[in-house]
This record gives structure tokens, C-alpha cells and sequence, in this order.
């Protein structure tokens, strides 16, 4: 395994780590999850991602269940938890945001669900137009002085907001965001490609990238229809469907699934080694599994020989560079 320091924190991640969105409790109950968390720790995966609102909380306290029963050396894994969402179905004012008091009491909660004394990284899921910039970087600085995260940092934002962090944390001598949990795959590449280029360069930034395989879409499984047993199947997900399989987006999987084949990989493999491709932007990719036989195929992008030819016959494919306008 790989291991990236997260931005310019002296934090070391596993360039493949492990997330529970959908899956825990969704989809997966303690034993499987035990079994997938111990295949990922044991090939050297040493972050775990989690938030508040994934399963309303049942996916941090079924996570807290398996670390308990593990006892893994607590300096040995990273554990996150992001606070925007909420884990109520009909959440009341305060309940979401990142307002003080949110922050402050989804934090509380995550540990408590979570069974840690501290989160290692905690995340604005959402960037909040209601609330000032100035109360969420108080509020996290404080969170970190108080022991109770160790990193914090941002999920989706845009690169202006997170330079905006910036500012106030250099005004008031805060703790400024050091990482970022964007969406990154072959088919959304605009924030990691070019809006967060200065924020690399001036104030750094390390990035968890999410849906590497674009919810199980680059797996190349939706190719054929959608499998019974699959996310794409589950009620509440048809937003997933409408998203992905879409008929340019099929046909170019179908390509990048010859081009794999070609060069004697899986295609999820060749997915997910594409995400972490550039150590200068990607710190880790989080994977998702549901099942044993995925994470073990997911592994296996540690050792797909990427090269410049290959590189640019996926772009050929892909078409969808950003480019930056200097104009
Ligand atoms: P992926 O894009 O990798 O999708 C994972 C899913 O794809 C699996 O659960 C499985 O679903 C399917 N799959 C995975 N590998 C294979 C394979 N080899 N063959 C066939 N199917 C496969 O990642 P996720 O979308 O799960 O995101 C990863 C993590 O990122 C989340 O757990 C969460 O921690 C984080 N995240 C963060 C977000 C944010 O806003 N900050 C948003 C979303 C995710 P199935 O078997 O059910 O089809």
C-alpha cells in the first residue's frame, strides 16, 4: 500500500481507503462489514470515512460496533465523520447546517455513535450560504483545540469558498482546512482538473475523492441493464440511474472496458488507478464495496501499469478534459 500525505498536514492516508455510504446497514449488515473493514485494514487501508447523515447515523454507530469489537491500535487508523446533512428524515431548524451549534453537536454525536474519544478529520459536508464563514472556522478551530477532531476540512466546495476558509483563518490565526472530499472519476473531473488548481498551488489541499467507479457505474456492471442485487436497484436511488446511465456515458464505458481488457486489467481497476493517477492533487480514493470479491478486485488498482500511452488513449475516449482558459 501506498501511503500520501494529506495536503501540506503532516497526516499519512492509504491512497485506497474504505467509506460506508449506502452500503452499511443500507445494504450490509455487521458481519460484512466487519469482513470488508478487515480485508481493508489488513491491506494496509488506514482511513475509514463515515458522516452523520449516512443510514441517519446507523452506518457510524454499525462502524463504531466493528472498530469496538477490532481493537485495532488507535494510532494505527483514521476515522472521519462530515456534519451538514442531518440524520433526521424531517430534520428541525439547527438540526442541519453548519451553524455553531450543529457542528459542535453532530461532532458529539459522531463520537458517541462511533465509540472514539476523537474524530481524526471532520468535514463540512456542504458548503452553507446561511451561515458566515467566520462562525464554521471558529467553531472547527475550536473543535480541534478541544481535542475532539485532529483535521478538519471541507466536501464539495468550490475553490473560492475554501480560499475564503483561508482568509479568516489567517485573519484570526485559526486552523485553516487542510483536505477536501470532492466527487472525482472519469466522468466528473472539473473541481480536482481545474477549479481547485490555485488552492493546490497557494495554500495546498488534500482531497478523499468519492465515487471513484461512479456508484458502481464505471465497474462497467450497468452495461447490460442494471443487476437485482445492485445500488442502481435500490428504491431512493433512481436519482443514481438518472445520473449515470446515460447513452454517451454507456458507450464510452463499453470502450474503456475494451481498452482494459486489452491491457489485461479489470475495468473497476483501471477506474479507480485513474483516479489516483497524480499524487499532487489525489491523496486518497474512498471505496465502496458490498461484497468481499469487489474490494478485493478494487485492491488490485494499486498495480495496474498506467503510462502515458494508455493515459491518452483513455482520453481519446473520455473527451471531457477540462482545460483551463488563461486568457
Ligand atoms: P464507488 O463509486 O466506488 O461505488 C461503490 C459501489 O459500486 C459499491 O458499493 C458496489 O455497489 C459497486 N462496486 C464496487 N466495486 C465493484 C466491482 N468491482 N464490481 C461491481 N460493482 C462494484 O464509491 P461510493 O459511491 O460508494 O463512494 C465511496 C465513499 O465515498 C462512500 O462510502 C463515502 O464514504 C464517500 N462518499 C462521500 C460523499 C460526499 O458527499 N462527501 C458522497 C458519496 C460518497 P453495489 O454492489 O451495491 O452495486
Amino acid at each position: 500500500m501506498e501511503y500520501r500525505r494529506l495536503g501540506r498536514s503532516g497526516l499519512q492516508l492509504s491512497v485506497l481507503s474504505f467509506g460506508s455510504w449506502v452500503t452499511f446497514h443500507g445494504q450490509v449488515e455487521d458481519n460484512t462489514a466487519d469482513e470488508l473493514m478487515g480485508i481493508a485494514y489488513d491491506k494496509g487501508i488506514n482511513f475509514f470515512d463515515n458522516a452523520e447523515t449516512y443510514a441517519n447515523g446507523e452506518s457510524e454507530l454499525m462502524m463504531g460496533r466493528v472498530l469496538k469489537k477490532k481493537n485495532w491500535d488507535r494510532s494505527t487508523y483514521v476515522v472521519s465523520s462530515k456534519a451538514y446533512f442531518g440524520r433526521e428524515e424531517k430534520p428541525r431548524p439547527n438540526q442541519t447546517g453548519l451553524s455553531r451549534k450543529h457542528l459542535v453537536e453532530a461532532c458529539n454525536e459522531a463520537l458517541g455513535r462511533l465509540q472514539l474519544d476523537y474524530l481524526d478529520l471532520y468535514f463540512c459536508h456542504r458548503p452553507d450560504p446561511n451561515v458566515p464563514i467566520e462562525e464554521v472556522v471558529w467553531t472547527m478551530h475550536n473543535i480541534i483545540q478541544q481535542g475532539k477532531a485532529l483535521y478538519w476540512g471541507t466536501s464539495q466546495w468550490s475553490a473560492a469558498e475554501i480560499m475564503e476558509a483561508h482568509k479568516v483563518a489567517q485573519q484570526y490565526c485559526l486552523i485553516a482546512p487542510v483536505m477536501e472530499q470532492p466527487q472525482y472519476n472519469m466522468f466528473e473531473r472539473f473541481k480536482m482538473e481545474q477549479d481547485y488548481l490555485p488552492v493546490f498551488r497557494s495554500v495546498g489541499l488534500g482531497t478523499t475523492i468519492w465515487s471513484p467507479l461512479a456508484a458502481g457505474f464505471l465497474s462497467g456492471k450497468y452495461l447490460n441493464g442494471i443487476p437485482k442485487d445492485s445500488r442502481f436497484s435500490m428504491p431512493g436511488y433512481e436519482w443514481l440511474v438518472k445520473r449515470w446511465l446515460q447513452e454517451d456515458r454507456i458507450e464510452k464505458t463499453r470502450k474503456l472496458a475494451d481498452l482494459a481488457k486489452k491491457i489485461g486489467v479489470s475495468l473497476p481497476a483501471l477506474a479507480i488507478a485513474w483516479t489516483i493517477r497524480n499524487p499532487e492533487t489525489t491523496t486518497t480514493a474512498i471505496l465502496g464495496a458490498t461484497k468481499k470479491e469487489q474490494l478485493l478486485e478494487n485492491l488490485k488498482a494499486l498495480d495496474v501499469p498506467l503510462n502515458k500511452e494508455i493515459l491518452d488513449e483513455m482520453e481519446g475516449i473520455l473527451q471531457n478534459k477540462p482545460h483551463l482558459d488563461l486568457q
